[in-house]
C-alpha cells in the first residue's frame, strides 16, 4: 500500500509512524512545504493522560516526548493587582518545533520519506498513491478543493489573538488579565522548555481597535503588549513569530468542521478536519488522536470500510471536547460576565468554562452551586448527567 501525506505536522508524522510499525512494507511519504525545524507557533500543551496513550502506541517517540516536554502543577491568574493560585492543574509543554524534531526523526527511522520543503497543492502529480491524506492544516488546500463534497463549515470567533513567546518561563499556567481604556487585554502563558514560554494575547475586537493594534505595525505592537503586561513578564521581551510563514499576526480563530471525511482515496486528518479553540489546548493532541484511530481502522478494514469507520468513530469522540472548545471560547468572548467577580471566584469559573450550563445561570448562583455540588457525590453525579441535557433543551 502507498500512502502518500500532505503536510508535516503532528497529524501526518504520528500517522506515518503508526502506519510504518503495523507493516513495514508499506511505502509512506510524508511532502512537508516548509524547511525542515520551520514552523509557526511557539508551545503546545497537552494533559497527563495522553503520555500513557503515545506510549501504548509507540513507546520511543513518547519517551522523548516526556523527555523535551516541562510539566506544571500549579494555575496562576493575576486580576488587576491581585494574584490567585489554584494548586494541583497539572499539565505539559512542549515547544512545536521539538516536537515536530521528534516526530519527524523517528518517522525516518522507521523508512518513512520525509520530504521537507516540498508544498504538495491539488494537481500535483506526487499525489498518487492508494491513500492521499490530507494533514496540511486548518486551511487545508487539499480539502478547500472539494470543500462542497467535504461539506465544509469554517466559523470565526469575534476575539482577536496573537501567538507570541517570551524568554520569560512562566512554571505555572498563568493567565493576566489587563484592564485598559478600551476593555480588557488578557494572556494564556506557559513555559515549554527552559528558556522560553508561549504568551498568547486575546481580546474583544472594539479593545483591539481602541487601542490602534488593527493598524499598528508589529514591532510597536509588541512594545505596547510589553508594556500592558510588565508585570508578569518582569522586563522579558515578547517576540513575534519568525518562522518562514512570515511575522505573527492577529487572528479570529477558525472552528473547522467537515459533514465528511473522506472523497474516493483521500482523507482528511488533524486541523483539516477540525479546529478547537486553542483555550482548551486540545488540537495537537486530536489530531494525533485522529492518527491513531485512522492506522487502526486501516489494519482492520479494506480501504473504503477504514475511512468510514475511522471518521464515525472519530466524530463520536470528538463531539464532547468541540462543545467545551465552544463554550470555552464563549467564557473569553463574554469576560465582562465574570471578571468584576472576586478574583478565586472567577478563577474558579475560568476553570468551570467548558460548562454548557454557566452561560445561562447567573455567575455568583454558579459559584455558590458549585461550591456545594463539590462537596457532595451524589450532586456531583446529578450535575454531570443534567448539564447537556439543559444545554440541549436551551438549544446549545
Ligand atoms: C494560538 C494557538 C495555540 C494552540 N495551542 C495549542 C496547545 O496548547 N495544545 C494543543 O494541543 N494544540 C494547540 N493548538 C492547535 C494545534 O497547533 C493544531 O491543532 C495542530 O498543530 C494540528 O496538527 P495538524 O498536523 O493537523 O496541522 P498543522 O500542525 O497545522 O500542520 C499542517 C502542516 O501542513 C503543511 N502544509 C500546508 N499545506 C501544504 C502543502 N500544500 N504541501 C505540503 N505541506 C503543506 C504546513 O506547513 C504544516 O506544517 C494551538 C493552535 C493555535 C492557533
Amino acid at each position: 500500500m502507498k500512502v502518500v501525506c500532505v503536510g508535516g505536522g503532528p497529524a501526518s508524522l504520528y500517522l506515518a509512524i503508526l502506519l510504518k510499525l503495523r507493516d513495514r512494507h508499506r511505502h509512506v511519504t510524508v511532502h512537508e512545504r516548509n524547511p525542515a525545524g520551520a514552523t509557526y507557533g511557539w508551545g503546545v500543551t497537552y494533559w497527563p493522560d495522553m503520555l500513557a496513550t503515545l506510549a501504548a502506541h509507540d513507546r520511543p517517540s513518547a519517551r522523548a516526548i516526556e523527555e523535551h516536554s516541562v510539566k506544571w502543577g500549579d494555575g496562576v491568574a493575576h486580576v488587576r493587582e491581585a494574584t490567585t493560585v489554584h494548586h494541583g492543574d497539572e499539565g505539559f509543554a512542549i515547544g512545536r518545533h521539538e516536537l515536530l524534531r521528534i516526530l519527524a526523526e523517528r518517522a525516518s527511522s522507521l523508512g518513512v520519506d520525509v520530504q521537507f520543503d516540498h508544498a504538495v497543492p491539488p494537481g500535483d502529480p506526487a499525489l498518487d498513491g492508494d491513500l492521499i491524506v490530507a494533514g496540511d492544516g486548518s486551511r487545508s488546500p487539499l480539502r478547500e478543493q472539494h470543500a462542497e463534497h467535504f461539506g465544509t463549515r469554517i466559523t470565526s470567533g469575534n476575539n482577536r489573538f496573537i501567538w507570541l513567546g517570551t524568554t520569560q518561563v512562566f512554571r505555572s499556567f498563568t493567565f493576566a488579565f489587563v484592564e485598559t481604556d478600551h476593555g480588557w487585554l488578557w494572556c494564556y502563558a506557559y513555559g515549554f522548555d527552559s528558556r522560553h514560554s508561549t504568551f498568547i494575547v486575546e481580546c474583544a475586537p472594539h479593545t483591539w481597535t481602541g487601542l490602534g493594534l488593527d493598524t499598528m505595525a508589529g514591532a510597536d505592537a509588541l512594545k505596547l503588549l510589553e508594556s500592558l503586561f510588565a508585570a508578569p513578564l518582569e522586563g522579558h521581551p515578547l517576540i513575534g513569530r519568525t518562522d518562514i510563514d512570515g511575522p505573527s499576526q492577529w487572528e479570529q480563530f477558525r472552528t473547522v468542521t467537515n459533514r465528511v471525511w473522506s472523497y474516493g482515496n483521500l482523507v482528511l486528518l488533524g486541523d483539516a478536519a477540525h479546529t478547537t479553540h486553542y483555550s482548551i489546548g486540545a488540537g495537537t493532541t486530536l489530531a494525533m488522536q485522529d492518527a491513531m484511530a485512522l492506522a487502526q481502522a486501516l489494519q482492520n478494514a479494506p480501504l473504503p470500510a477504514a475511512l468510514g469507520h475511522y471518521e464515525r468513530v472519530r466524530k463520536g469522540e470528538l463531539l464532547r471536547l468541540q462543545n467545551a472548545a465552544r463554550h470555552s471560547a464563549g467564557w473569553y468572548e463574554n469576560l465582562t460576565r465574570y471578571i468584576e467577580m472576586e478574583p478565586h471566584q472567577m478563577f474558579a469559573l475560568l476553570g468551570q468554562r467548558h460548562s454548557p450550563l454557566l452561560p445561562y445561570i447567573p455567575p455568583q448562583l454558579y459559584y455558590r452551586v458549585d461550591r456545594a455540588v463539590d462537596r457532595t457525590q451524589a450532586l456531583r453525579s446529578l450535575k454531570r448527567w443534567l448539564g447537556p441535557r439543559i444545554a440541549q433543551l436551551l438549544g446549545s
